[in-house]
């Protein structure tokens, strides 16, 4: 998998690999704005469309991966990142790592079906947020 990453990240633009090093950087997933906002830190030029077809071709090409939030702008994360499940926090709007994966999820698959991957996302409050209500 990192060898995969390697060898794509060569083909990429300066201007693409500065985004995706921004999205490596980061602690959290991230929209493309905010992607935009870090990535100006090295490239203060760098327009927002050129941020939004840059994260559709790292996307596209396997790089990052885009998480779904319901309602919510779509944020992204380096494809490299090890399995992992994320919490949102609906008061806050914060995105969380959980590192715990559940382990009975291949009973949820249907007889005949083969399952490949899977994506959680849980919904609620995160704690700072719950001692401050
Ligand atoms: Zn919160
Ligand atoms: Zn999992």
């Amino acid at each position: 998998m990192e060898r995969a990453v390697t060898s794509s990240a060569s083909r990429l633009t300066r201007r693409q690999q500065a985004i995706l090093g921004a999205f490596e950087g980061a602690d959290a997933p991230m929209t493309a704005r905010e992607a935009w906002e870090a990535a100006r830190d090295e490239i203060p030029t760098i327009g927002l469309a050129t941020v939004y077809r840059a994260v559709k071709t790292l996307t596209g090409e396997g790089s990052l991966r885009q998480i779904e939030i319901v309602d919510e702008t779509p944020r992204y994360e380096p494809a490299t990142r090890p399995h992992h499940h994320h919490f949102f926090c609906r008061a806050c709007g914060r995105l969380f790592e959980i590192r715990k994966c559940p382990p009975s999820l291949r009973d949820m698959v249907p007889d005949g079906f083969a399952m490949e991957d899977h994506s959680i996302v849980l919904y609620g409050s995160c704690e700072e947020c719950l001692a401050t209500a």
